[in-house]
């Protein structure tokens, strides 16, 4: 997977995503970074590439002809088709499931604004994809660029150590991932869950699962509408909402749960 970031601020990314992980599959050559610098295509060869915003208001502008050089410099090398991402507020709000479809490609080009943005019509000719990592406004994009191509780079083979812990985390299947828990056994008079000692796999495998059901239900319940759930995780909701399983739930998770194993029951 090869990423290409046009950017104001190369070091900024170039550091980041040569540390640690995503840093060891750089140098293994299963990711690879390039780096644009748009200052490089300064129209007045100053390095400034930013202009007072037409119709007035606060903030410059990143100028739409220093974008396209930087932009048309590596075109001709890229694959057909290599989506160009523009990081960007008002963009589609990116997820695991993005994360997984955009590692299924060769290349990908990502587009930093800073300031008040990039002019809008270099955006129109060039970019793919707007995308956001969410509701809130940072100064610039290359931060956004590097949750997205952490992500990214986690789903490409080879990246992590085992594969399994990309399996089993949070998000994959819908559910947020199960405590975890590392030696001592008693920490500071807490203990290790038993059954996680009791070597019993299928037990800790279904301990696991009712933990991850718990913990979407009280962190993100919005999540459980898109899980499907077997006869066991069915048996352990009906615990949770009796009362009857070791876990405690609010009376407002309860009908909650009531209702989502009614309408999945139908479905
Ligand atoms: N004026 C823009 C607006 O109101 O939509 C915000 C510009 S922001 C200060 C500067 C740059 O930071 C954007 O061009 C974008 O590249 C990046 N950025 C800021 N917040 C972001 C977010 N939540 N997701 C993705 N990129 C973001």
């Amino acid at each position: 997977m090869k990423f290409h970031v046009l950017t104001l601020f190369p070091e900024m990314v170039e550091a980041a995503l040569g540390t640690s992980i995503t840093g060891r599959a750089m140098a293994k050559g299963i990711i690879c970074l390039h780096t644009v610098n748009i200052r490089d295509f300064s129209l007045r060869g100053d390095g400034r590439i930013d202009d007072y915003p037409y119709g007035g208001g606060a903030g410059m502008v990143m100028q739409a002809e220093p974008v396209m050089r930087a932009w048309e410099s590596l075109a001709g090398e890229l694959p057909a088709q290599t989506r160009v991402i523009c990081l960007n507020p008002q963009g589609r709000v990116f997820d695991q499931k993005m994360a997984e479809e955009l590692a299924g490609g060769e290349e990908l080009v990502f587009l930093c604004g800073h300031y008040e943005g990039i002019d809008e019509r270099v955006l129109d000719e060039i970019v793919t994809d707007h995308v956001s990592i969410g509701d809130y406004v940072l100064t610039g994009g290359e931060l956004p660029a590097l949750v997205m191509m952490d992500a990214i780079a986690r789903m490409v083979p080879g990246v992590l150590s085992n594969q399994e812990s990309g399996q089993s985390e949070s998000f994959q299947g819908g559910l947020l991932e199960y405590p975890q828990y590392s030696r001592p056994e008693d920490w500071r008079g807490k203990k290790v869950p038993a059954v996680l000692l009791s070597g019993h796999h299928a037990n800790v495998d279904r301990w696991r699962r009712n933990q991850s059901i718990l913990r979407t239900l009280r962190n993100r319940p919005e999540l459980l509408k898109t899980v499907t759930f077997d006869k066991k995780d069915r048996k352990y909701l009906q615990a949770l909402i009796t009362g009857q399983a070791e876990d405690e739930i609010t009376q407002e998770q309860a009908v909650f749960l009531s209702k989502l194993l009614a309408i999945t029951e139908k479905s």
